[in-house]
C-alpha cells in the first residue's frame, strides 16, 4: 500500500486509508466483532480531508481551478481545516466564512492553516446578507475561478466515500461486514460508505446516527420536515435543522438518536478504555452502537463497523474537561474516570 512508503512527496498522499481497530473491552459483553475506523487518523485529523480532496480535484479536473485560484467554504470545524490543508499543498488560496460562534482557537487553527477567515454574526437569519451563508456565497461570485465546496449541497461530497471509505471497509474486512455504524450531519460519509456497501452486498445494514434536538431521524421515517423535533444541542457536526441533499436516505436502514450527555461519556470512554482518542461525534457512534445492540440488532456473527470522525484534539475545551463536563451536568449521574493530574 502506498501509505506505507519511507518517502511521501506530501501530506495529502496521507489522506485515506485509514485503519481499522477492533475494540477489545468496551464492546466484550456484546455478540459480534466491533471494528473502529479510524477517521482521526488522516493528516488533517478527520474524515473531511477525502471530501476537501475529491472535490477540489474534481474541480480540477473540470479547468475550473488554476494556480492561485481560490476555494472557499462555510465551516469552523473540520472541514475547513481540510480545505486549507489541499489549498495549502496545491496553491490556491482558501476563504472560510465562519460564524461568531466558533471559538478562537478553532479560528485560531484555521489561520495557523494559511486560510483566510471571514467571522460573521451567529445571531442572524440564513438569508441576512451577513450570514456565513451569504458571505460565501457573495464571496464566490465575486471571486473569478473560484470553487464553492457547500458540502451540504454537493453530491461531490458523498462521491468520495463512495470511492474510498466504502472500498477500505469492503477491502479490510474481505467482504465480511455486516453492519456500519456512521454519524450523520452532511449525510456524505452515510451516504457514500452505504452506497457502495450496499452494491456489494444488499444484505448488510447501515445504521445511522443522529442527535436529539435534530431533524433527520424523523424525516427518515416519515419524508416530512417537523420543525417540533428542533432543539439546541451540544454535539458539533451529527444531525441537522434542514435536510441536506447530499444525505441519500434511502441507502440509510435506519437511525438512532443520541444524547449529548451519554456521547460525551462514551468519548471519554473508547480514550481510557482503547487508548483511542476521538472527537464528540466518534461517542455518539459507540453509544448508538450500544443503544442497537441493546435493541437486538447484532449476533454471534455480526461485523460491526463503526466510523469514528474525527481526532479528540479539537475537543479539549469541551468533552475532555471536566470543567466542561461538570457546568453541561454530565457528571451528576455517571462518570468515567480518567487520569489525574498532580502539581508537584
Ligand atoms: N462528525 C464530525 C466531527 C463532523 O464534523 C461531521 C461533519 N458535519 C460529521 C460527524 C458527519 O459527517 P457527514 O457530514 O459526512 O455526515
Amino acid at each position: 500500500m502506498e501509505k506505507h512508503q519511507r518517502i511521501v512527496n506530501n501530506v495529502l498522499e496521507l489522506i485515506g486509508d485509514t485503519p481499522l481497530i477492533r475494540l477489545n473491552k468496551i464492546t466484550q459483553h456484546l455478540s459480534g466483532q466491533f471494528l473502529v475506523k479510524y477517521e482521526g487518523y488522516n493528516p488533517g485529523h478527520s474524515m473531511k480531508d477525502r471530501i476537501a480532496l475529491h472535490i477540489v480535484e474534481e474541480a480540477e479536473r473540470r479547468g475550473v481551478l488554476k494556480k492561485g485560484s481560490t476555494v472557499i467554504e462555510t465551516t469552523s470545524g473540520n472541514t475547513g481545516f481540510s480545505v486549507a490543508m489541499v489549498c495549502l499543498i496545491k496553491g490556491y488560496n482558501c476563504i472560510l466564512a465562519v460564524n461568531s460562534k466558533a471559538s478562537e482557537g478553532k479560528i485560531g487553527m484555521l489561520k495557523a492553516m494559511g486560510a483566510k477567515v471571514y467571522v460573521c454574526p451567529a445571531h442572524v437569519s440564513a438569508d441576512d446578507p451577513r450570514s456565513y451563508y451569504e458571505v460565501a456565497k457573495r464571496l464566490h461570485a465575486e471571486t473569478a475561478d473560484s470553487v464553492y465546496i457547500n458540502q451540504y449541497f454537493n453530491s461531490l461530497n458523498s462521491e468520495s466515500h463512495y470511492l474510498s471509505t466504502g472500498p477500505e471497509i469492503w477491502e479490510q474486512t474481505e467482504g465480511k461486514v455486516t453492519h456500519v455504524v456512521v454519524a450523520s450531519g452532511t449525510g456524505g460519509t452515510i451516504s457514500g460508505v452505504g452506497k457502495y456497501l450496499k452494491e456489494k452486498n444488499p444484505n448488510i445494514k447501515v445504521l445511522g446516527v443522529d442527535a436529539y434536538g435534530s431533524l433527520l431521524k424523523k424525516f427518515h421515517e416519515t419524508k416530512e420536515l417537523d420543525t417540533n423535533e428542533l432543539y439546541p444541542y451540544r454535539i458539533e457536526g451529527l444531525g441537522k435543522n434542514l435536510i441536506p441533499s447530499a444525505t441519500n436516505f434511502e441507502v440509510i436502514d435506519v437511525f438512532e438518536k443520541v444524547k449529548d450527555e451519554d456521547a460525551a461519556h462514551r468519548a471519554r470512554e473508547l480514550a481510557v478504555s482503547e487508548g483511542l482518542f476521538t472527537g464528540y461525534t466518534s461517542g455518539a457512534v459507540l453509544q448508538a452502537t450500544m443503544q442497537y445492540a441493546d435493541k437486538g440488532y447484532f449476533d454471534k456473527d455480526s461485523m460491526v463497523v463503526l466510523v469514528l470522525p474525527d481526532h479528540g484534539s479539537r475537543y479539549m475545551e469541551k468533552i475532555y474537561s471536566d470543567e466542561w463536563m461538570q457546568e453541561q451536568g454530565f457528571f451528576d449521574s455517571q462518570k468515567v474516570s480518567s487520569g489525574e493530574v498532580e502539581y508537584v
